[in-house]
Protein backbone atom coordinates (compact mmCIF):
# COMPACT_ATOMS: atom_id res chain seq x y z
CA UNK A 1 0.00 0.00 0.00
CA UNK A 2 1.03 3.67 -0.91
CA UNK A 3 -0.34 7.00 0.52
CA UNK A 4 -1.23 8.18 -3.04
CA UNK A 5 -4.41 9.52 -3.21
CA UNK A 6 -7.16 10.24 -6.05
CA UNK A 7 -9.99 12.46 -5.28
CA UNK A 8 -13.37 12.53 -7.44
CA UNK A 9 -13.66 15.78 -7.91
CA UNK A 10 -17.33 17.03 -9.20
CA UNK A 11 -17.22 21.19 -8.80
CA UNK A 12 -19.54 20.93 -5.56
CA UNK A 13 -19.08 21.04 -1.77
CA UNK A 14 -18.67 17.47 -0.86
CA UNK A 15 -15.84 16.84 -2.88
CA UNK A 16 -13.95 20.21 -2.79
CA UNK A 17 -14.42 19.24 1.08
CA UNK A 18 -12.95 15.82 0.40
CA UNK A 19 -10.06 17.22 -1.30
CA UNK A 20 -8.80 19.07 1.53
CA UNK A 21 -9.56 15.78 3.46
CA UNK A 22 -7.73 14.11 1.64
CA UNK A 23 -4.62 16.83 1.17
CA UNK A 24 -4.33 16.74 5.30
CA UNK A 25 -4.46 13.11 5.44
CA UNK A 26 -2.16 11.93 2.62
CA UNK A 27 -0.35 15.24 1.84
CA UNK A 28 -0.86 17.41 -1.11
CA UNK A 29 2.25 16.29 -3.08
CA UNK A 30 0.28 12.68 -3.00
CA UNK A 31 -3.00 14.04 -3.97
CA UNK A 32 -4.52 13.85 -7.67
CA UNK A 33 -7.60 14.56 -9.08
CA UNK A 34 -10.20 12.85 -11.63
CA UNK A 35 -13.50 14.76 -13.07
CA UNK A 36 -16.09 13.13 -15.35
CA UNK A 37 -17.57 14.84 -17.96
CA UNK A 38 -20.82 12.73 -18.04
CA UNK A 39 -22.76 14.83 -19.92
CA UNK A 40 -23.92 16.50 -17.04
CA UNK A 41 -26.26 19.55 -18.05
CA UNK A 42 -24.54 21.97 -16.32
CA UNK A 43 -21.03 22.41 -17.99
CA UNK A 44 -20.07 24.83 -15.21
CA UNK A 45 -19.43 21.74 -12.88
CA UNK A 46 -16.28 20.80 -15.29
CA UNK A 47 -14.95 24.59 -14.84
CA UNK A 48 -15.30 24.94 -11.54
CA UNK A 49 -13.50 21.40 -10.51
CA UNK A 50 -10.92 22.34 -12.54
CA UNK A 51 -10.81 26.30 -10.63
CA UNK A 52 -10.77 24.21 -7.51
CA UNK A 53 -8.14 22.22 -8.05
CA UNK A 54 -5.72 24.46 -9.27
CA UNK A 55 -6.47 26.85 -6.41
CA UNK A 56 -5.57 23.85 -3.87
CA UNK A 57 -2.80 23.16 -5.90
CA UNK A 58 -3.93 19.38 -7.49
CA UNK A 59 -3.42 18.15 -10.99
CA UNK A 60 -6.89 17.30 -12.19
CA UNK A 61 -7.58 14.90 -14.99
CA UNK A 62 -11.06 14.61 -17.52
CA UNK A 63 -12.27 11.35 -18.18
CA UNK A 64 -15.15 11.45 -20.76
CA UNK A 65 -18.48 9.18 -19.95
CA UNK A 66 -20.87 9.99 -22.19
CA UNK A 67 -22.91 6.69 -21.83
CA UNK A 68 -25.33 8.87 -19.58
CA UNK A 69 -26.54 11.19 -21.53
CA UNK A 70 -26.97 8.54 -24.24
CA UNK A 71 -29.45 6.27 -21.62
CA UNK A 72 -31.70 9.72 -20.95
CA UNK A 73 -34.44 9.47 -18.62
CA UNK A 74 -33.28 11.70 -15.97
CA UNK A 75 -32.83 15.52 -15.54
CA UNK A 76 -29.23 16.11 -14.75
CA UNK A 77 -27.81 14.78 -18.33
CA UNK A 78 -31.38 15.26 -20.45
CA UNK A 79 -31.72 18.62 -21.53
CA UNK A 80 -35.57 17.77 -21.64
CA UNK A 81 -36.38 17.00 -18.86
CA UNK A 82 -36.75 19.67 -15.99
CA UNK A 83 -35.09 19.69 -12.83
CA UNK A 84 -37.94 18.63 -10.26
CA UNK A 85 -38.39 18.89 -6.51
CA UNK A 86 -39.28 15.83 -4.46
CA UNK A 87 -39.60 12.02 -5.32
CA UNK A 88 -40.89 9.81 -7.91
CA UNK A 89 -43.76 8.38 -5.99
CA UNK A 90 -42.60 4.68 -7.68
CA UNK A 91 -39.32 4.90 -7.67
CA UNK A 92 -38.80 6.24 -3.85
CA UNK A 93 -35.94 8.80 -5.99
CA UNK A 94 -35.91 12.36 -7.29
CA UNK A 95 -35.50 12.98 -10.79
CA UNK A 96 -31.81 13.50 -10.63
CA UNK A 97 -30.81 10.48 -10.20
CA UNK A 98 -28.21 8.90 -12.76
CA UNK A 99 -28.17 5.07 -12.28
CA UNK A 100 -25.15 4.05 -11.30
CA UNK A 101 -23.25 6.76 -11.82
CA UNK A 102 -21.14 6.45 -8.58
CA UNK A 103 -20.37 3.04 -9.34
CA UNK A 104 -18.98 3.68 -12.69
CA UNK A 105 -17.44 6.69 -11.61
CA UNK A 106 -15.23 4.51 -9.20
CA UNK A 107 -14.68 2.19 -11.21
CA UNK A 108 -13.44 4.20 -13.89
CA UNK A 109 -11.23 6.06 -11.21
CA UNK A 110 -9.84 2.61 -10.07
CA UNK A 111 -8.85 1.46 -13.47
CA UNK A 112 -7.00 5.56 -13.56
CA UNK A 113 -5.47 4.46 -9.69
CA UNK A 114 -4.22 1.11 -10.96
CA UNK A 115 -2.87 2.80 -14.22
CA UNK A 116 -1.07 5.04 -12.04
CA UNK A 117 -0.36 3.06 -9.07
CA UNK A 118 -2.60 5.00 -6.59
CA UNK A 119 -4.46 3.03 -3.55
CA UNK A 120 -6.62 5.34 -2.47
CA UNK A 121 -9.92 6.27 -3.30
CA UNK A 122 -11.63 9.56 -2.03
CA UNK A 123 -15.10 10.42 -2.77
CA UNK A 124 -17.97 12.30 -1.22
CA UNK A 125 -20.46 10.50 -1.10
CA UNK A 126 -22.89 10.13 2.05
CA UNK A 127 -26.15 8.52 3.13
CA UNK A 128 -27.17 11.30 6.03
CA UNK A 129 -29.34 13.97 4.76
CA UNK A 130 -29.32 13.04 0.70
CA UNK A 131 -32.14 12.63 -1.83
CA UNK A 132 -31.38 8.70 -0.50
CA UNK A 133 -29.64 7.63 -3.77
CA UNK A 134 -28.29 4.28 -3.23
CA UNK A 135 -25.18 4.55 -4.52
CA UNK A 136 -24.05 6.71 -1.60
CA UNK A 137 -24.67 4.11 0.81
CA UNK A 138 -22.42 3.05 2.66
CA UNK A 139 -22.87 -0.64 2.37
CA UNK A 140 -22.25 -0.09 -1.69
CA UNK A 141 -19.38 1.28 -1.23
CA UNK A 142 -18.15 -1.16 0.93
CA UNK A 143 -19.35 -3.80 -1.47
CA UNK A 144 -18.00 -2.01 -4.77
CA UNK A 145 -14.51 -2.01 -2.78
CA UNK A 146 -14.53 -5.52 -2.40
CA UNK A 147 -15.90 -6.00 -6.08
CA UNK A 148 -13.00 -3.55 -7.10
CA UNK A 149 -10.26 -5.44 -5.27
CA UNK A 150 -11.11 -8.79 -6.65
CA UNK A 151 -11.84 -7.23 -10.33
CA UNK A 152 -8.15 -5.49 -10.34
CA UNK A 153 -6.43 -7.78 -7.82
CA UNK A 154 -5.46 -5.06 -5.91
CA UNK A 155 -5.46 -3.20 -2.37
CA UNK A 156 -7.21 -0.04 -3.80
CA UNK A 157 -9.20 1.46 -0.57
CA UNK A 158 -12.35 3.78 -1.31
CA UNK A 159 -12.50 6.43 1.57
CA UNK A 160 -15.91 8.02 2.21
CA UNK A 161 -14.82 10.84 4.89
CA UNK A 162 -18.29 12.21 4.90
CA UNK A 163 -20.59 9.64 4.51
CA UNK A 164 -22.48 9.50 8.16
CA UNK A 165 -21.77 13.69 8.18
CA UNK A 166 -24.86 15.99 7.91
CA UNK A 167 -24.76 18.98 5.79
CA UNK A 168 -23.69 21.12 8.87
CA UNK A 169 -21.38 18.78 10.09
CA UNK A 170 -19.79 18.54 6.12
CA UNK A 171 -19.41 22.75 6.55
CA UNK A 172 -17.83 22.31 9.30
CA UNK A 173 -15.57 19.85 8.36
CA UNK A 174 -14.41 22.12 5.66
CA UNK A 175 -14.05 24.94 7.78
CA UNK A 176 -11.76 23.09 10.28
CA UNK A 177 -9.48 21.67 7.01
CA UNK A 178 -9.01 25.32 5.83
CA UNK A 179 -11.43 24.57 2.78
CA UNK A 180 -13.76 27.61 3.42
CA UNK A 181 -11.79 29.99 0.94
CA UNK A 182 -12.13 27.01 -1.87
CA UNK A 183 -15.80 26.70 -1.61
CA UNK A 184 -16.39 30.44 -3.12
CA UNK A 185 -15.52 28.44 -6.50
CA UNK A 186 -18.02 25.05 -5.95
CA UNK A 187 -21.23 24.67 -7.42
CA UNK A 188 -23.97 23.29 -6.48
CA UNK A 189 -27.38 24.86 -7.79
CA UNK A 190 -29.31 21.90 -9.75
CA UNK A 191 -30.57 24.70 -12.45
CA UNK A 192 -26.63 25.37 -13.25
CA UNK A 193 -26.79 29.30 -12.30
CA UNK A 194 -24.63 31.08 -11.27
CA UNK A 195 -24.76 32.90 -8.74
CA UNK A 196 -27.22 30.32 -7.13
CA UNK A 197 -30.65 30.31 -7.98
CA UNK A 198 -31.44 29.42 -4.14
CA UNK A 199 -34.70 27.78 -4.31
CA UNK A 200 -33.62 24.27 -6.15
CA UNK A 201 -33.70 21.04 -3.68
CA UNK A 202 -29.49 21.18 -4.07
CA UNK A 203 -29.13 24.95 -2.94
CA UNK A 204 -31.46 25.10 -0.39
CA UNK A 205 -29.68 21.94 1.25
CA UNK A 206 -26.57 23.71 1.08
CA UNK A 207 -28.18 26.95 2.39
CA UNK A 208 -29.09 24.80 5.71
CA UNK A 209 -25.82 23.19 6.15
CA UNK A 210 -24.20 26.53 6.38
CA UNK A 211 -26.77 28.30 8.03
CA UNK A 212 -27.19 25.33 10.97
CA UNK A 213 -22.88 25.26 10.83
CA UNK A 214 -23.36 29.27 11.43
CA UNK A 215 -20.76 29.83 8.64
CA UNK A 216 -21.62 32.33 6.00
CA UNK A 217 -20.93 30.12 2.35
CA UNK A 218 -18.14 32.27 0.32
CA UNK A 219 -19.80 31.30 -3.01
CA UNK A 220 -22.61 34.30 -1.34
CA UNK A 221 -20.06 36.45 -0.47
ZN1 LIG B 1 -30.26 26.25 -7.25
Amino acid sequence: MNDKALVVLSGGQDSTTCLYWAIERFGREQVSSVTFDYGQRHRIELDCAKGIAEFAGISNVVLPIDTFAALGGNALTDPDITVRAGVNPESGLPNTFVPGRNLIFLTFAAALAYRQGIAHLVTGVAQTDYSGYPDCREETMSLLQETLQKGMESEVRIHTPLMHLSKKETVEMARALGALPAMALTHTCYNGERPPCGSCAACLLRAKGFAEAGVADPLLA
